[in-house]
């Protein structure tokens, strides 16, 4: 079958149309059919040896994909031809974290075992999945949205960490790759219209555009003039300094979700005495403790309003097109880069 493979020793990618068909390892596995697969920003940092993947041998990536189950294990509930999306991320079931539906803090499973990061990923035509890991779609959403579950259950749980979020509050989305968007479309979703959005990259800000929202979209030298105050910053650049600029524009009583996940040298100085004062909150927000339900309720609401490829800056690639996808992700003219597989 058609891979892009990722060798975590040399650190490179290949696309390799002879790489080795999953087979059922247990009776309730289920292979997918993988149809859309996206390329993720963790995926750019594991490419540059910036983030742990596997070392042991050489696998596809890709970590959020949607498809139809090709084949299922003969005790699995699921049945050929289904269409399915995979939580990449599992729970271990038996230590402390895991058993209190945090697996985001497990040692050995949640981003410990991710398919697509540890075990073979969707950036291949089939991927092998557990089933307790695979969920039906339901009418209405197709693969090509769901192709956007998997970051949209990471959104699904910021937002559940960030709440309560109340309409009205003043919010600054900073940054606005693919993340920053689908946070975008979440809170206009949710009723927020008091939002403004702060991106560097105007190329971005013009996509945003095309979601039409209202929201207020800047670039950073605005705020840094204005000197604005927020109730709720959602900062989706995964640049550490970043946090001690935006810092400032928290108002009394605010709190700063950190969802972009910035490499581990980075540094960001704040004033102890700012954050009793103000009575700040800081959120950290790590991956998707099941949260698929979730995301999968917003796709069913959200609908082709919010879920539109061209809206979001999504493009779609061939996988042989990878190096492609990734150069366009890298320079910016996209928000987001997505395999479709035949
Ligand atoms: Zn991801
Ligand atoms: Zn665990």
């Amino acid at each position: 079958m058609e891979a892009v493979v990722f060798d975590g020793k040399s650190l490179t990618l290949k696309y390799d149309n002879k790489f080795p068909m999953p087979k059922l390892v247990n009776d309730t596995d289920v292979i997918v059919k993988v149809e859309y697969s996206g390329v993720c920003g963790t995926d750019l940092h594991i490419i540059q040896g910036e983030f742990p993947a596997s070392k042991e041998r050489p696998l596809p990536l890709g970590h959020e994909f949607s498809g139809e189950v090709y084949e299922a294990g003969k005790a699995s509930v699921f049945k050929k031809g289904q269409k399915v999306v995979v939580d990449p991320n599992r729970a271990c079931n038996l230590c402390e974290f895991c058993r209190s539906s945090n697996y985001q803090y497990c040692l050995t499973a949640g981003i410990n075992s991710t398919i697509g990061i540890f075990r073979n990923g969707g950036w291949a035509q089939f991927c092998l999945a557990p089933q307790d890991q695979v969920y039906a779609l339901p009418d209405g959403i197709t693969t090509e949205q769901a192709g956007l579950c998997e970051p949209y259950s990471c959104v699904a749980h910021g937002f559940d960490r960030a709440s309560p979020l109340k309409v009205g509050q003043r919010i600054l989305i900073a940054g606005a790759g693919i993340i920053g968007n689908l946070w975008i479309t979440t809170l206009h979703h949710h009723g927020h219209r008091n939002v403004t959005v702060s991106e560097m990259n105007k190329a971005r800000l013009d996509i945003v555009k095309k979601l039409d929202t209202g929201f207020r979209l800047v670039t950073p030298d605005v705020l840094a003039s204005e000197k604005p105050q927020f109730d709720i910053i959602v900062d989706c650049t995964g640049v550490g300094k970043v946090m001690e600029i935006n810092f400032s524009y928290l108002r009394h009583g605010g709190k700063y979700i950190l969802f972009g996940c910035c490499p581990p040298t980075h540094q960001a100085s704040v004033n102890p005495f700012i954050i009793y004062d103000k009575e700040l909150t800081i959120i950290g927000v790590k991956i998707n403790p099941f949260s698929f339900n979730n995301a999968i309720g917003w796709l069913q609401a959200m609908g082709s309003r919010y879920l539109d490829y061209s809206k979001l800056g999504v493009k779609t690639y061939a996988l042989s097109e990878y190096q492609n996808a990734l150069d366009d992700l890298k320079a910016g003219a996209i928000s987001k880069a997505v395999f479709k597989i035949k």
